[in-house]
């Protein structure tokens, strides 16, 4: 039998998990991502606690495959990343320094696209040949495989969904700098602006209104409650995302669209409303793709960064 491992570097936690080649996860752990100092000690950390694991399992090293590694910015298909905010990092060779410091192979990608790769192999895409991952939280973000293959791109930024632009004459700026992304409406952000927007717009009476501080569950509680402004607000909604995923299934044609992040919690209701916009807007022949939620949470990270490495070294 072989192993490996998983790991998800977060802004504040690493995520660890040890598999077995089949995937069964057998350990997973967590350790704190030190930021100080430019981000200088998270490489050295995780090496140390995966050698210590190593050292206290009594694994043979010859029976570890090697480390895959999710990194919370851009990283390209050598495993370079060239800046990272949320590390501290600038250019970093991921895959070297942490195979100086393990003497073990390494495979690095972007967390999200990393993510998506967990779901593809062990969740919500087992049974497909090509998905697209859409993590609908804070902002947007994504994932795209195909034929097994997940796509990094030349610059590291393949599947970086979330800042397509979906409206050229948006006037606020997206946290990336530009106008208009996918990211300023389709996001639990952007529903809540498009709320704010909504009822900016006239009178009309809504539960919204009395809200201090409006959240994305509010909208859809509203719109449960029958509230036909909340109702108004998620058709838009609807709308934004249906025209965001009839627009990438003309370029990538997947099987099934994986919807990640905390707005899916709002489970069938979205699934639903998001199959209404997309017929308004997609190409005839895409009609037939699947959507559904994303089933590994949290995990997905750990397991998809696992198979980078076992598809490179396994
Ligand atoms: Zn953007």
């Amino acid at each position: 039998m072989r192993y490996g491992f998983g790991v998800d570097i977060g802004g504040t936690t690493v995520k660890i998990a040890w598999f077995e080649e089949s995937g069964k996860k057998l350990r997973a752990w967590e350790i704190p991502t030190v930021r100080e100092n430019n981000g200088q000690q998270i490489l050295p950390d995780i090496a140390a606690a995966l050698q210590n694991f190593l050292a206290e399992q009594g694994v043979d090293r010859g029976d570890v495959i090697g480390i895959g590694v999710g990194v919370p910015g851009p990283v390209d298909s050598r495993g370079v990343v060239q800046v990272c905010v949320n590390l501290g990092w600038s250019e970093k060779d991921v895959c070297k320094e942490l195979s100086e410091l393990t003497g073990l192979p390494v495979k690095a990608g972007n967390d999200a696209n990393v993510a998506a790769m967990g779901e593809y192999w062990q969740g919500s895409g087992r049974e497909y040949n090509s998905m697209i991952m859409a993590t609908l939280g804070t902002g947007v973000g994504g994932g795209i495989v195909v034929e097994g293959n997940l796509l990094h791109g030349s610059h590291g930024c393949g599947g970086e969904i979330g800042h397509m632009v979906l409206n050229r004459n948006e006037t606020e700026r997206c946290g990336c700098g530009n106008r208009g992304c996918v990211e300023q409406y389709c996001s639990a952000t952007g529903l809540v602006r498009l709320a704010n927007r909504r009822l900016a717009e006239d009178e009309a009476a809504s539960a919204l209104r009395q809200l201090e501080k409006m959240e994305a569950k509010d909208v859809f509680d509203a719109g449960k409650q029958g509230d036909a402004v909340a109702n108004e607000i998620l058709e838009r909604y609807y709308a934004c995302l249906g025209e965001f995923f009839a627009n990438l299934c003309v370029v990538v044609d997947p099987e099934v669209i994986v919807l990640g992040g905390g707005v899916c919690k709002a489970g069938q209701v979205l699934l639903d409303g998001i199959r209404r916009g997309f017929e308004r807007f997609c190409f005839q022949g895409v009609k037939g793709v699947k959507f559904t939620v994303a089933q590994l949470g949290n995990d997905a990270g750990s397991y998809g960064a696992f198979k980078l490495v076992l598809d490179a070294f396994g």
